[in-house]
C-alpha cells in the first residue's frame, strides 16, 4: 500500500506511530509488546527508525578514554520485515544519510525492496553528541534531499554502479522530515521551508513533522508550506510528555516549546506517574483538535512504550 495514495485520499484522520529498534541486546518481545496494545486502532502504518553508530568512551586502568564506535540500535531492516508479516501491516523504515556511504544506503534499499517494503522515510540523522557539525561519510549523503534523489535513481533503475545492465526500478513511496518550530539548525523558517520544497520537488510524497505541543505551530506551519508551494500532506508528529523531566529534555533535544499552561502542569505532578496522565491528556486534547481540522493522520512517537498511545487513541478513534 503506498501511505502517500493513503494520506491523500483519505477523508478521516488516520493512525499511525513509530518505534525504535531496542537497544543492541535486546528483544523483538519488546517490540511486540509495544504494537500488540494498539493494532486495535488499525494503523495505516508503523515507522521503524533508523540509527548511526556512536561514539562511547571506554575507561582504560591508566584513566585514558578510548573512543569506541558502536552502533546500538541496529535491527531497523529485521524489525520492518518482522512487523509487516506478522501483523499484515505496512510499514515504514527510516533510512538515514548520517554513518552511511550511498553504497551502504543502496544495499538497505535492495533489502526492503526485496522485502517488499515500498514506503520509507529519508532523513539526513543528527549531529552526532560529540561533533559540532553533521558530516556526511565520504561518498555519503549530505542532506535528506540527497537521499531523496538516490531513491529516485533506484526508481528509474539507476543504481550506483553505473554499468550494471537490466535492473530492477524499485517502487518507493518517500516521506520527510519537517519542522514546524524549525529545525536546529536552520538560520530562519523560510530557510526551512526552501531545502522543504527541495525534497518535495526531488520526490517526496509527504511530511510528518517533529513533535510540537501547540496546534497552533502546527496550522502556521501547514500555512506557510501551502503559501511556498507545498502541497503534499503534513502529517502531525505527536508525543505525549511521559515523565517529569520532559520538560528540559524534549525542548532541548527537539528544538521545540512547550506551552506554559503545560510546562506548569507537569511542574505541579509529584512522579513520573502524574505526568504520564498529563502528558496523555494533553496529546488528548491536542488530537481532537487536529482530528476537528480533518488533518489526514495522527503519527505518534511511541519511544518504546505504548500504554499512553493506547490510551489516547481509545479517547479520540
Ligand atoms: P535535512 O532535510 O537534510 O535538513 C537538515 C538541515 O539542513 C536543516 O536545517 C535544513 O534547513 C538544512 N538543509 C536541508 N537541505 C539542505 C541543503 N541541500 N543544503 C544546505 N542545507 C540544507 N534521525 C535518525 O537518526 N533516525 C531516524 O529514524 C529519524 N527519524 C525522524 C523522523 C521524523 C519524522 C523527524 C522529524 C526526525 C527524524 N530524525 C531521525 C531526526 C532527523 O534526522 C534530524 O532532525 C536531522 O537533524 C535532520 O534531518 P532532515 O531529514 O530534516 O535533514
Amino acid at each position: 500500500m503506498n501511505i502517500a495514495d493513503l494520506l491523500n485520499e483519505t477523508k478521516k484522520t488516520l493512525f499511525s506511530f513509530e518505534l525504535l529498534p531496542p537497544l543492541k541486546g535486546g528483544n523483538i518481545k519488546t517490540i511486540y509488546a509495544t504494537v500488540d496494545p494498539i493494532m486495535e486502532f488499525s494503523p495505516i502504518n508503523i515507522n521503524v527508525t533508523y540509527h548511526r553508530e556512536e561514539v562511547i568512551y571506554k575507561k582504560h586502568p591508566n584513566g585514558l578514554l578510548e573512543p569506541r564506535k558502536v552502533r546500538k540500535r541496529p535491527g531497523t531492516v529485521a524489525i520492518s520485515a518482522a512487523i509487516k508479516y506478522k501483523y499484515k501491516v505496512s510499514v515504514v523504515p527510516h533510512i538515514i544519510c548520517g554513518g552511511f556511504t550511498k553504497e551502504e544506503t543502496e544495499n538497505a534499499l535492495i533489502d526492503f525492496h526485496f522485502l517488499g517494503i515500498h514506503n520509507l522515510l529519508a532523513v539526513r540523522g543528527d549531529t552526532p553528541k560529540n561533533e559540532k557539525e553533521f558530516i556526511p561519510e565520504p561518498d555519503g549523503n549530505a542532506n535528506a534531499v540527497d537521499l531523496v534523489r538516490q531513491i529516485m535513481d533506484m526508481n528509474r533503475g539507476k543504481y550506483s554502479d553505473e554499468e550494471l545492465l537490466h535492473t530492477t526500478p524499485t517502487k518507493f513511496s518517500i516521506g520527510v522530515a519537517g519542522y514546524p518550530e524549525k529545525h536546529i539548525e536552520s538560520p530562519n523558517l523560510e530557510s526551512d521551508l526552501y531545502f522543504l520544497k527541495q525534497k518535495v520537488d526531488a520526490g517526496a510524497e509527504y511530511i510528518v513533522t517533529q513533535m510540537f505541543f501547540d496546534n497552533k505551530k502546527y496550522f502556521d506551519f501547514v500555512k506557510s508550506c501551502r503559501n511556498y508551494g507545498i502541497e503534499v500532506p503534513i502529517v502531525p508528529g505527536l508525543k505525549p510528555v511521559s515523565i517529569k523531566s520532559h520538560i528540559n529534555l524534549l525542548p532541548k533535544t527537539f528544538n521545540i516549546d512547550l506551552p506554559q499552561v503545560l510546562a506548569m502542569e507537569i511542574r505541579k505532578c509529584k512522579d513520573n506517574k502524574e505526568a504520564r496522565q498529563v502528558g496523555v491528556e494533553w496529546a488528548i486534547k491536542q488530537s481532537k483538535e487536529l482530528i476537528a481540522a480533518n488533518v489526514p493522520a495522527l503519527h505518534f512517537y511511541t519511544m518504546g512504550s505504548s500504554d499512553n498511545i493506547r490510551n489516547i487513541a481509545k479517547a479520540v478513534f
